[in-house]
């Protein structure tokens, strides 16, 4: 008989009760370290004092009154996020993908106000993941998450990651925007090179097709800036948030230059929940520690400390870890084991982390894990390979990176 809950994941059989910053107990009173983050969205941990207060404040005062009237806190994060990116405006929702199905509509709109009905094409990239709903499945495009659910949206082309080359080859006089990931989280920690940002850029500009950049994962400082695409010096003409930007609340965004927002007049668009004073004001309690004087510097610190911990843990101990990517504090590890035989060890150890594609180990971790935080997580992994080795003459799926 199928479960009350509806059964679309396959969850560990862990339920917990409480957490406390990078920790989570539960009933029975086992502690895990979470470098889950429920997947790179706790950003500031579990019941981090100001969070809570923020919303347990906002939530006794007013929690939501729609749209239809002003929602200040609504417009105090709006202004913090225009004061510290590229963009101009910006618009709230309440997840990933409502995000990037804005996006997609805005830079449309864009290009027919622009002269350029036509524009309506979306470029992405071959690994994507944007998120569940129709035209994001297109946009994702993995034919796993498709099957079963009618006609593909159409507009969704693909092209290799990474290649500037095969993007300039696939744009047509219908192409709209190029849209990726600048780090491609679920498929597998993959990092566009800076000069394939730049080259994207040039291009862009060159053409007139807007940059559209899916920052859901990367974004809200976890890769040790604010927004991943700072790293390469560029600017996107448009920006998806979600995940990490509400600290565990949901909280989704838009963010735009002017040139692509000033279509977005009244009725364009719309979202009921949207941008709700609770919301908000979690979100503004996130931004208060994260733009606090010299927090992303500790993020890269704290990022480059991990990696320094994971590179002798798999020179110590070979066989395991093939191969580590990422940045900051959104890490693979890609794994010769099967990586979810790797991931059930680590949770044995006490260390929950998240499983990506291309058989990779993500760690991603609050972003305000410390130092030793960091030493009792790998110390977990180096425990999680003994038992890994005691139980399997291990059958590798992958080879050992040469
Ligand atoms: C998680 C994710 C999404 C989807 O976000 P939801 O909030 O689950 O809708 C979209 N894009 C990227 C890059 C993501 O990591």
């Amino acid at each position: 008989m199928i479960s009350p809950l509806m059964p679309t994941y396959k969850r560990a059989d862990l339920a917990f009760e409480r957490g406390d910053g990078v920790w989570l107990q539960t009933s029975d009173g086992r502690r895990f370290l979470d470098f889950a983050s429920g997947i790179a969205t706790c950003s500031l941990g579990h019941a981090h004092p100001h969070l809570v207060e923020s919303i347990r404040t906002q939530a006794g005062l007013v929690m939501h009154v729609s749209n239809l009237f002003r929602v200040p806190q609504a417009e105090r994060l709006a202004e913090r996020l225009v004061a510290n990116t590229f963009a101009d405006s910006v618009f709230f929702c309440n997840s990933g993908a409502e995000a990037n199905e804005g996006m997609v509509k805005m830079a449309r709109r864009a290009q027919m106000l622009a002269g350029h009905p036509e524009r309506t094409d979306i470029l992405c990239m071959d690994g994507a993941f944007h998120g569940r709903t129709l035209a994001m499945l297109a946009a994702t495009g993995n034919p796993k998450y498709l099957e079963g659910y009618g006609e593909t949206v159409s507009g969704f082309p693909h092209v290799p990651y990474n290649d500037i080359e095969a993007v300039r080859a696939a744009i047509t006089p219908n192409t709209a925007a190029i849209m990726l990931e600048p780090i491609q989280g679920e498929s597998g920690i993959k990092v566009a090179s800076v000069e394939y940002l730049r080259a994207l850029r040039a291009l862009c500009d060159e053409t007139g097709i807007f940059l559209a950049l899916d920052e859901v994962q990367s974004g809200v400082g976890r890769t040790g800036y604010l927004f991943a695409h700072e790293r390469a010096g560029i600017t996107p003409d448009i920006m998806s948030s979600a995940k990490g930007l509400g600290g565990g609340f949901p909280i989704g965004a838009i963010l735009a230059r002017e040139g692509l927002a000033q279509g977005m007049t009244p009725g364009t668009h719309g979202t009921t929940f949207g941008g709700n004073p609770l919301a908000c004001a979690a979100a503004n309690a996130v931004l208060d520690v994260l733009l606090a004087p010299g927090f992303m510097e500790q993020i890269r610190a704290r990022g480059t400390f991990l990696a320094g911990l994971l590179d002798k843990l798999m020179a110590d101990r070979p066989g395991i870890f093939a191969q580590r990517r990422g940045l900051g504090l959104l890490v693979g590890l890609r794994c010769i084991p099967p990586v979810g035989d790797v991931q059930d060890a680590a949770q044995e150890a006490g260390l929950l982390c998240v499983t990506a594609g291309d058989n990779v180990l993500r760690l991603v971790p609050p972003l305000t894990v410390s130092e030793d935080e960091c030493r009792q997580a790998v110390a977990r992994l180096n425990q999680a390979i003994d038992s890994l080795k005691a139980t399997n003459t291990p059958s590798p799926v992958l080879e050992p990176a040469p």
